[in-house]
């Protein structure tokens, strides 16, 4: 059967521009009838470490293994597969695969031409030059491919020591492309406490790696929309799970126009007239298998322990948001300090008390400079974000909670800030993940 690449290179207007066109897809899925092809299958850690721990040791591999299979004489198409560890390990092979017979391919035809421009260098190695710029090539190709991976590959977060990831870092609107807000806090490579859960953080959730039954609580700021949307979806996704130790949740209490969180878990899982009252067994415990839902409501004292556990012990403090019953959280675990805002204005002090020295304080950046109106009666502009750090000496800040009135206006945020608080600023994104040190 005659080759793709040697049509193109008879045709009357062969290009290889045509035939570099290949997806790795056509090259993988090509005839049986060119049983030379080779498929070499070899596992690489995964991206994450790939790009921020181990270069020398990827390169290391790649000039292995490519001096190994790419042949001197015959450069039939050899397709080097890299298997990243989580398709190893029998993950989702569609998202972490990456062939390299797309650079192969290119290289290839780069010596076919070598060898129809110079006939008299057909019976001739590859020079030597040639062949060592190959696994290069390769190396770099694989890296600028990672970069533009989505942080999918977060799975990593936390594997050592205390780390906060944000599964949700944007606002109520659609359009900010972001989940709402929610944060795992993780010890050691377990997920040890969720807070909030908005709009879309169930599937970060599922992408972060992490699972319902290693979580010892869950926080809820408050309990609006884009802070307890997936709620259910996560609780039910537990379902699925081996866990078999209650979950307490813990929320601020309500008023007229917020149930507390006591009442808002029942209003979903209530028997009687819950919205998923078939899913009423979550409010049961049972022996083997499943678990309870504790729900528990909370006042909000900086200076008295909300939840004591095992691992962890948290504080909440409340905090102005309008009229809505709302919390800042402080977790305290593995000798470290991770202090949530969630919504507010910033007026009081006890935000301050809550954020007292801690190691990571996320702040919630809704509104821009200048806000007026509701806006501001909700949310903190960047000063007021600035003077709490400072005030409270945390070690760094991220801000969260982005939405379209705030993003793209993250240079004057920064000035903002930077009128009062001198240590590290990061802008959060879904997934990311801030080691605490
Ligand atoms: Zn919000
Ligand atoms: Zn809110």
């Amino acid at each position: 059967m005659e080759s793709r690449l040697t049509r193109d290179l008879n045709s009357q207007d062969g290009k290889i521009s045509k035939a570099a066109e290949d997806t790795e897809t056509e090259l993988l899925n090509r005839s049986p009838q060119r049983p030379r092809r080779t498929i070499l299958n070899h596992s690489l850690p995964a991206p994450v470490n790939l790009l921020a721990l181990r270069p020398p040791f990827l390169l290391f591999k790649c000039v292995f293994v490519l001096c190994l299979c790419v042949p001197r004489h015959s450069p039939e198409p050899v397709c080097l597969r890299v298997l990243l560890a989580d398709e190893a390990k029998g993950g989702d092979g569609a998202k972490s695969a990456y062939d390299l017979c797309v650079l192969w391919y290119p290289i290839r035809l780069f010596f076919a031409a070598w060898r129809e421009i110079f006939p008299s260098m057909r019976d001739r190695p590859i020079p030597r030059f040639v062949r060592l710029s190959i696994p290069l090539l390769c190396w770099l190709s694989l890296a600028l491919t990672l970069a533009f991976i989505p942080q999918a590959n977060a799975q990593n977060c936390g594997e050592k020591g205390i780390a906060v990831q944000v599964l949700g870092s944007g606002g109520p609107e659609l359009q900010d492309k972001r989940a709402s807000s929610s944060y795992l806090v993780w010890q050691d490579g377990q997920a040890r406490v969720l807070i909030d859960a908005g709009g879309g953080s169930a599937l970060r959730f599922g992408e972060s790696g992490a699972k319902m039954s290693q979580l010892d609580v869950m926080l809820f700021s408050h309990l609006h929309v884009d802070h307890s949307a997936d709620f259910p979806s996560l609780m039910f996704s537990s379902w699925f799970e081996q866990r078999n130790r209650p979950l307490p949740v813990y929320g601020p209490d309500g008023n007229n126009y917020f149930p507390s969180t006591v009442d808002f878990v029942h209003a979903f899982f209530n028997s009687r007239n819950g919205i998923y009252r078939y899913l009423s067994v979550l409010l049961v415990a049972q022996e083997n298998g499943g678990y309870e839902l504790q729900p528990h409501n909370i006042a909000g004292d900086p200076s008295s322990v909300a939840f004591q556990g095992e691992h962890l012990s948290t504080y909440a403090a409340r905090v102005i948001h309008g009229g809505v019953p709302a919390l800042a959280w402080r977790i305290e675990i593995g000798g470290k300090t991770v202090v949530f805002s969630g919504d507010t204005n910033g007026e009081g002090d006890d935000l301050v008390r809550l954020a007292k020295d801690a190691d990571l304080f996320v702040a919630h950046n809704a509104v821009p400079e200048g806000a007026t109106g509701v806006e501001r009666r909700l949310h903190m502009p960047p000063s007021v974000i600035g003077q709490i750090a400072q005030e409270a000496h945390v070690k760094k800040l991220v801000l969260s909670h982005r939405m379209l009135r705030t993003l793209g206006k993250e240079t004057e945020t920064l000035s903002e800030i930077r009128k009062s608080f001198a240590g590290p600023v990061t802008f959060a994104n879904d997934l990311d993940c801030f080691l605490v040190e």
